[in-house]
């Protein structure tokens, strides 16, 4: 096995651990107003924008919906819900 591969792998696994330590008992959400801060931090994903509150999350952690052709993706599950009531009183 190459040293590069031995590298990438070693990435993944820190990568991956730190998305499990920092997941908890972070971002209490506000139900209602729209905040744009962002958590500081070192930034090791892509962020997606949550169409609700518009918060810039990360891709790894964010809920994910399917939505007709797209994935949606969302900071919290209140969020998630909230999109899909929405999303239900558009049509008629
Ligand atoms: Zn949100």
């Amino acid at each position: 096995m190459s040293p590069i591969k031995l590298i990438v792998i070693a990435i993944l696994l820190y990568i991956g651990y730190r998305l499990l330590t920092s997941g908890k008992g972070k971002d209490k959400e506000k139900t209602d107003s729209a905040s744009t801060d962002q958590s500081a931090g070192p930034v090791v994903d892509v962020l997606v924008e949550d169409p609700v509150c518009h918060k810039l999350v990360p891709k790894q952690q964010a809920i994910r919906l399917q939505h007709k052709e797209d994935i949606v993706y969302f900071c919290s599950e209140s969020c998630c819900n909230r999109f899909v009531s929405q999303e239900g009183e558009k049509k008629e």
